[in-house]
């Protein structure tokens, strides 16, 4: 069972969630938690204080993160004093050592990696500290567990990628031997450490990765990951009216959603549970009874349009070169140039003259650009967005293209991908085309299949 921040973000959420998971005993939950909602957020602005030497920025942000978790558990084991005592104690020890490195590195005014990653790490700390002192205070015995002894990563400070050797030997270790006597245990999501024993975190947002790889490890019965939304939809309701609301999906489309823009799951989550054919449940913690939306294997799962998703701001790169006419190799050198770059390349059409791909407005692609440039002309489009219908099976649906296009009477459409997968037909367009695109086409799609079946 994993909350993320908004449902442990203060004493109601918390005491929720406490509820929840004492409602789930009988299935021996194995309970993972982000930060405090806002707290990673704090934790990085904190870090980038300490580089600049900002010591007044940096030392408001940690009072402000003492005592918001100092006031919170104080609420919340106002009746256990001996527990309250016990979680203050805790998490003013886990500021205090914080605080020292943030002050060293405010002397310095250098960050590393390696220090970064202890710093934004504390959030989850933090939290699991609060609410497992709150679970034993109502009354579910609750063991701590220190993600950092099981969930190995690679040596990458901030993009820790899972050991996956080592996490399948040691994830069941610890919690069955932290089990013992107790009715649930508590870990944190996010963080984790390398093989030397350095803190490492899976880069952000990655609590739903460490509880699917942990549910992995474990071979749990289902991952139930808890949020602040009622399931998976069809496209994102602040962008467009009369979204559907969406009771199962295949590990395929919510991998294909998660990728092309959904913001309810981590991209990575889904793999995992899929090695070991795990349901995955998207939960609402202010909502407990409500069903969410399961995540199943393919074979469950009807085929037909599920969402249209989109990722609002990405690059689009052209490479063209006379020279790769009649040649072959050509595509493996550009593409060795993404690799060692570990620019990561979402969606790819060609021609043949012409490579376009699509990245995403954050990855920084100077040096790509460079090096494509030694040997191809390149231009780089940014303001673009990229559209996805995603649905099983949908490229076998009769006229499907047609669906999709012919709402699109009005804009220019840069780039088409389809073919790599069953599951997803994307498009790229003009950013300031985008909202109407979603809106439109969702509208077509949605509610009205039949008119769509006349084109
Ligand atoms: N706390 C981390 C973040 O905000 C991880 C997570 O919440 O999933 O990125
Ligand atoms: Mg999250």
């Amino acid at each position: 069972m994993k909350f993320g921040g908004t449902s442990v973000a203060n004493f109601e959420a918390i005491t929720r969630a406490v509820f929840i998971v004492g409602g789930r005993l009988n299935q021996k939950p194995v309970v993972v938690v982000s930060a405090l909602s806002k707290v990673t957020d704090l934790l990085y602005r904190m870090s980038d204080a300490a580089a600049s030497q900002n010591r007044e920025e940096a030392s408001k942000l940690m009072d402000e993160l003492r005592n918001r978790h100092v006031n919170l558990a104080s609420e919340l084991l106002e009746q256990s004093p001996a527990l309250k005592d016990e979680a203050v104690a805790e998490i003013n020890r886990i500021c205090d050592k914080l605080e020292s490195l943030v002050n060293a590195v405010c002397a310095v005014g250098e960050l590393s990696d390696r220090n970064k990653a202890i710093i934004i790490s504390n959030g989850e700390l933090l939290s699991s500290t609060v609410i497992c002192h709150t679970m034993n205070a109502k009354g579910i015995r609750t063991n701590f567990i220190d993600a950092r002894q099981m969930m190995v990563t690679s040596n990458s400070y901030l993009k820790g990628e899972p050991v996956e050797s080592e996490i399948l030997k040691r994830v069941p270790e610890v919690i069955s031997k932290a089990y013992e006597g107790m009715d649930a245990v508590i870990t944190q999501g996010f963080i984790g450490s390398n093989l030397a024993g350095e803190q490492t975190v899976l880069g952000r947002g990655g609590s739903d990765y460490s509880a699917s790889l942990i549910g992995m490890a474990i071979d749990a019965e289902k991952i139930e990951i808890w949020t602040d939304v009622d399931g998976v939809r069809s496209a994102d309701p602040r962008k467009v009216e009369n979204t559907k609301y969406l009771e199962k999906i295949s590990f395929e489309e919510a991998a294909e959603m998660a990728h092309f823009g959904a913001k309810v799951l981590h991209p990575l989550t889904i793999e995992p549970a899929v090695k070991k054919n795990i349901p995955i449940y998207v939960l609402n913690s202010t909502n407990p009874s409500g069903k969410g939306t399961a995540i199943l294997r393919s074979e469950l799962i009807e085929d037909g349009v599920k969402s249209v998703s989109f990722k609002e701001n990405i690059k689009v790169i052209n490479i063209f070169s006379m020279k790769m006419i009649n040649t072959s190799g050509f595509l493996r050198r550009v593409f060795e140039i993404f690799s060692e770059n570990r620019v990561s390349v979402d969606l790819i059409s060609t021609s043949e003259a012409n490579i376009s791909v699509t990245v995403d407005s954050s990855e920084k692609i100077d040096k790509t650009v460079a090096e494509l440039s030694e040997f191809a002309e390149v231009l780089v489009d940014d303001d673009k967005s990229q559209v996805s219908v995603i649905g099983k099976n949908i490229v076998k649906l009769n006229g499907m293209l047609k669906r999709t296009f012919a709402p699109l009477k009005k804009c220019n459409v840069y780039m088409i991908s389809q073919g790599a997968s069953f599951v997803n037909i994307s498009f790229v367009v003009d950013r300031e085309e985008l909202t109407e695109v979603v809106k439109d086409l969702h509208h077509h799609l949605f509610e009205q299949p039949e008119e769509m079946e006349t084109f």
